[in-house]
């Protein structure tokens, strides 16, 4: 048998993405990390495990060594969610495949991969498994696989998930594979899992897989943020769990006092990070027990960085589609979840919280604290036209009732084995794939647009946007968060910096911004230009008048004010 002590296991990342998982970067999902401290409470040296993501072997053909002459070489990996990224690009099944022909140790596979495998942003698509050349593929938990693969020798294991025990002291020792990210340490944002399962029963989604909800201590979330804090790591979301406000309680109320520990605890133990953010919060927590629930996002509000996003799971605003597929919020509560948030959350730095929903003229130029997302889910069972009506109604009263939504997501469904929408398929998605895509658009101009106009004002202040590739004599960049804006700056800015920048301009879903604050005697042309009231004239004057002691001096009609400190 052969002594943990002496193994050597290299960790590959090939990046996962599941609803309420996220793992491709700038994001690290939990898997690696909780997969690392598995190994290395088995008995392997910290020293001894590598990690390494899928782009890091694609850029450096040396580092498939590591692969090569591991004992162990454990692929992580799958997606649940299709999409595009720009942080990174998930594994191929191709490169999967090699991977395990390289490997000459024990190859293990793990990860939601186990549901099958997709291609990235494909649509409505069936999804099926396929087993690749792996020696063993983990089809429950890849933690517990890799903990008992390594103490039964790299003899075997049996499929299994882990306990809370085991995760409490996997999550906390396996925080030392973030250094190893290449990211690390200033544009990683570490995925938290608080819990997983879910109460419910949507007919395509593959968290009720996982059983009820089994959350975690708020203790021992707490002490991995630390372990991770200690090792660099500033960026945090709590995005793995089917519902926040629910943490801590009996599984559908919400218990504030655990919130508090969890996010006060946090604030405690990791006091300048840069980032705190969420992912999903269930409606119908929020219109079950609402008075819990005000004071638990008054909670996160008081303690999360702003920008945050509560992704709300209305998937479709039609009775008919709810009905057939076991969805459990009705356009009327998801309505009274969005009100409640903006009222309770909905407030920027700088503001008073009392005056939540803050929007106008009078508002601070920050982003909002916390405010809904609304995801929508089209090609479910009994969808018809008029569901695509009952959306935008429903969109477009949220607007009209003057309240805030920071993210519209549409998409259409993926049919996994195992859940009920897999006899359906993806045929009515395929089927309505037109009237999708003219719905789509029709929400992107009427409602995306304004909405973001109301969110993120011209003026609006987002500190430390990291810039990330140029298109068209432009620099794109987001900020790290959840559901980050994204945002595009005039000329080509040196990419990898991370730069303060104001916005002027909006798109569907996306913004234009100049460097904050703006120097008017360095501002380029298409800067100048891209300020609300300075056309290509005035611009010249302002370049040709240089220097400007003061702001002020700049002598031009527009209000300049609000992009100079
Ligand atoms: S509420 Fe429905 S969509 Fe959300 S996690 Fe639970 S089963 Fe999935």
């Amino acid at each position: 048998m052969t002594d943990p002590a002496d193994l050597t296991v290299t960790i590959v990342d090939g990046y996962v993405d599941e609803p309420a998982h996220f793992g491709v970067p700038p994001y690290i999902s939990t898997y690696p990390r909780f997969t690392a401290g598995a190994v290395v409470d088995a008995g392997v040296p910290e020293s001894n495990v590598v990690y390494h993501t899928i782009d890091e072997l694609r850029e450096d053909r040396q580092k498939w060594r590591d692969v090569a002459d591991a004992d162990l070489m454990i692929y992580i990996g799958g997606m649940t969610v299709p999409g595009k990224y720009v942080g990174g690009t998930p594994a191929e099944p191709d490169e999967v495949r090699e991977l395990a022909w390289v490997a000459e140790g024990t190859a293990l596979m793990g990860g939601p991969i186990r549901f099958g495998v997709g291609d990235e942003n494909a649509g409505g698509q069936d999804m099926e498994r396929k087993n690749l050349d792996y020696d063993f593929v983990a089809k429950g938990d890849i933690e517990a696989a890799a903990y008992d693969l390594v103490d039964s020798g790299l003899e075997g294991f049996g499929n299994r998930m882990r306990d809370n025990e085991e995760l409490d002291r996997w999550a906390a020792t396996g925080a030392f594979v973030v250094e190893q990210h290449p990211n690390h340490p200033d544009h990683l944002i570490c995925e938290m899992e608080t819990s997983r399962g879910c109460a419910y029963r949507c007919s395509f989604c593959t968290e009720p897989l996982y059983g009820n909800p089994a959350f975690r201590t708020a203790d021992s979330v707490v002490k991995e943020v630390e372990n991770l804090y200690n090792r660099g790591a500033r960026h945090f979301r709590l995005g793995r769990q089917a519902d926040i406000l629910a943490f801590g309680g009996d599984g559908e109320a919400p218990n504030p006092d655990a919130l508090r520990r969890l996010y006060g605890g946090i604030r405690e133990v990791a006091p300048d990070l840069g980032t705190l953010h969420l992912d999903n919060v269930n409606p119908i927590t929020i219109v079950g027990w609402p008075e819990k629930s005000r004071e638990a996002l008054r909670i996160i509000a008081e303690h999360n960085t702003a920008g945050d996003t509560a992704a709300f799971g209305l998937e479709s605003a039609d009775p008919v589609v709810q009905e057939e597929n076991n969805l459990n919020v009705s356009a009327d509560e998801c309505f009274e979840a969005v009100k409640i948030v903006n009222e309770v959350a909905g407030w920027r730095p700088g503001d008073d919280p009392a005056d939540a929903p803050t929007h106008g003229p009078d508002a601070a130029n920050r982003l909002p604290k916390l405010l809904p997302g609304i995801n929508l889910l089209h090609g479910l069972k009994g969808e018809r036209e008029e569901t695509f009506e009952h959306n935008k109604r429903f969109l477009q009263r949220v607007y009209d009732e003057g309240l805030m939504v920071r993210r519209i997501n549409i998409r259409q469904v993926m049919a996994f084995d195992g859940t009920d929408m897999s006899d359906t398929g993806a045929d009515i998605a395929r089927d309505h794939k037109q009237l999708f895509k003219t719905y789509k658009k029709e929400v992107r101009e009427e409602i995306d647009r304004p909405m973001l106009r109301r969110v993120a004002p011209a003026g609006t202040v987002l500190p430390n946007v990291h810039l990330e590739y140029h298109q068209d004599g432009r620099t794109f960049g987001r900020q790290l968060g959840t559901y980050p804006l994204l945002v595009g700056i005039p000329g080509e800015r040196e990419l990898g910096k991370t730069i303060d920048v104001a916005v002027v301009d909006h798109g569907y879903r996306s913004v234009t911004g100049v460097p904050y604050p703006l120097d008017f005697n360095e501002a380029s042309m298409d800067e100048l230009t891209a300020i609300p009231g300075i056309g290509r004239s005035t611009a010249g004057d302002i370049v040709v008048n240089r220097p400007y002691a003061d702001a002020a001096d700049v002598g031009v009609d527009a209000d300049v004010t609000k992009y100079v400190q």
